[in-house]
């Protein structure tokens, strides 16, 4: 069925949605961290979607809980009650610290990131939004302001006149790359601040994996002071970071910076939103949350991705406060919270826990960043492997001393070449040179020792 598919692609699919490889995958089944063609051609998923497919796909437990309730009730709206939005709510704020304890279940990202940012204007009465460089927190219109990966941007050739943002009331913090990072890689220099430097951030920009130089965290509090201060003076509604940025390819902040950060948009007024679509539900493995590797309890969080395993659902949880906020005003989604959506939430969450798949990735991914850690001591190209957890980025250069990006063919054929021998990497950072390894939660170590081989392999093609 390939070039019939292809055809109706070009014919009548949006072509903005690109895909993935020279020929891309006609995909047939899925079993947990494995994925099928229709040529029977077998390959290990080690993007699970866009880190979606959390514990696995099409996991028995979370098929047949699906199963169970599409014979039962699809869908009701929230204009009448059903047991599964309340039972979900309770579930997933069980697992929440207080004051995080009100859902609202919306059906994207990008939908739950909207409404964080509606809720914090509602409930500061204060209008300017923070996010960081590098950051994805959405393709609508509202948080395409807030997105800041380049290639995501619709810039002025596109004829919005700016090239970041579509809001004029968005600022950005300091560059998003990190210095001082909580990670079991011994990283390929030394900084000053803690054990682990490296990391990239923007071209040109003071980051230690970019520049080699060492910034302490206190130069970027410095930074983020002065965005403050002199972009958003005393107007702060919210402010909204990924515990570790995903798109961006896996980059992390000095050590204690969100923290402090925090701090000082609180004292401003503002509220504090952490965006765990890709960084929640056990995948950074020390931590449920990715916001808790930083020691903080945000104000709101936004729920995507891996609460499904696939299923289209996302979720804002807040406190009561802010949520009475936005009860002032109807708010409506239609399918949000929908009684399969829900069914599908609290089997995600059991398949969590009964599969132990948080403590997976805590072993699975130190496991696999040591052994990709190797890699980068072997490989010129390799510049940096950073991560936590099953959230690993694998930066690609054209030598560890200039630290730029192998060029973009370069970095395609390894990755071309790793899904010819069965492994599906994704890509990310600016200039698509992160790899970006973050497979189904279900992983275990023979898979990273198969998928850290085809890696070598295709690193020692590239190299001949
Ligand atoms: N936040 C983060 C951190 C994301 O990675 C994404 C999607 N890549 C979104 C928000 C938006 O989610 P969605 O595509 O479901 O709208």
């Amino acid at each position: 069925p390939y070039e019939r598919m292809q055809k109706i692609r070009e014919q009548n699919i949006s072509p903005s949605l690109r895909m993935y490889y020279q020929k891309p995958l006609l995909l047939h089944q899925g079993h947990m961290q494995w994925l099928v063609d229709y040529e029977g051609q077998r390959y290990l998923d080690l993007f699970a979607g866009i880190v979606t497919v959390s514990v696995g796909h099409c996991h028995p437990k979370v098929t047949v809980a699906a199963q169970k309730q599409l014979a039962r009730l699809w869908h009701t709206a929230n204009i009448y009650m059903h047991p599964s939005i309340h039972e979900y709510a309770e579930k997933l704020t069980s697992l929440l610290p207080d004051p995080l304890k009100v859902v609202y279940l919306t059906n994207s990202g990008s939908e739950a990131n909207d409404l964080a940012m509606f809720m914090s204007r509602l409930y500061t009465r204060n209008f300017d939004i923070i996010s960081f460089r590098g950051a994805y927190h959405g393709g609508s219109p509202y948080t395409l302001g807030l997105t800041s990966v380049g290639l995501y941007k619709h810039s002025v050739a596109n004829g919005f006149g700016c090239s970041t943002t579509m809001l004029p009331d968005v600022f950005r913090g300091p560059w998003g790359g990190s210095h001082c990072r909580d990670s079991p890689v011994q990283t390929v220099r030394k900084c000053s601040c803690s054990e682990g430097v490296t990391s990239y951030c923007l071209a040109a920009l003071p980051c230690c994996f970019q520049s080699g130089v060492c910034h302490a965290n206190d130069q970027y509090i410095e930074q983020f002071k002065d965005t403050l201060n002199t972009s958003v003076p005393k107007t702060i509604a919210g402010f909204i970071a990924e515990p570790i940025q995903g798109v961006n390819g896996a980059v992390q902040y000095p050590r204690s910076f969100l923290k402090e950060a925090y701090q000082l948009v609180r004292e401003r007024g503002g509220v504090c939103i952490s965006d765990e679509v890709q960084t929640g539900f056990g995948r950074t493995g020390s931590h449920f949350w990715g916001f808790e590797t930083h020691g903080v309890v945000p104000d709101i969080v936004t729920l995507a991705k891996g609460i499904g395993n696939g299923f289209p659902m996302a979720a804002v949880v807040t406190t009561k406060d802010i949520a009475s906020s936005l009860a002032q005003n109807l708010h409506f989604n239609t399918f949000g919270g929908s009684p399969l959506a829900c069914v599908v939430g609290a089997a995600v969450l059991d398949a969590i826990e009964e599969d132990g798949l948080q403590k997976n990735c805590e072993d699975v991914g130190t496991y696999m960043l040591l052994e990709l850690a190797k890699l980068r001591d072997e490989f010129e190209v390799v510049g940096d492997v950073r991560g936590k957890g099953l959230m690993i980025g694998v930066e690609m250069v054209t030598d560890k001393d200039s630290r730029h990006p192998l060029p973009a063919e370069e970095i395609s054929q390894i990755w071309e070449d790793c899904k010819d021998m069965g492994v599906l990497i994704g890509r990310g950072g600016l200039y698509s040179q992160t790899f970006r390894i973050k497979p189904p939660m279900c992983i275990n170590k023979k898979d990273v020792d198969f998928a850290v081989e085809v890696l070598r392999t295709a690193l020692q093609r590239h190299m001949e």
